[in-house]
């Protein structure tokens, strides 16, 4: 997967997919246990940790610009603190 910025075409990130899991899971959503469906929705910060931290108003950004294809976020779901970026 690819993001791009849609007015520069500038790529912001690269994510290699290995088994449909993005590689790096450095943080651990409290409320997740549910079974996996085929395009699992992301809250702003589950994204966030998954594209390796970047900041949530960038994962706003790139749903609304419909960058993320294949990224399915939920953007009413709060903001919260992110346990890998306060002690990372
Ligand atoms: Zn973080």
């Amino acid at each position: 997967m690819v993001l791009k910025d849609v007015k520069t075409k500038k790529e912001i990130l690269r994510i290699s997919e290995t088994r449909g899991m993005y590689p790096f899971h450095t943080w651990k959503p409290s409320a997740s246990a549910k079974s996996a469906t085929a395009i699992k929705t992301l809250t702003v910060m589950e994204a966030h940790a998954c594209l390796g931290q970047i900041v949530p108003d960038a994962v706003q950004k790139l749903v609304h610009n419909g960058v993320a294809e294949g990224l399915n976020v939920n953007l009413d779901a709060p903001n919260e603190d992110c346990v890998a970026c306060i002690f990372g």
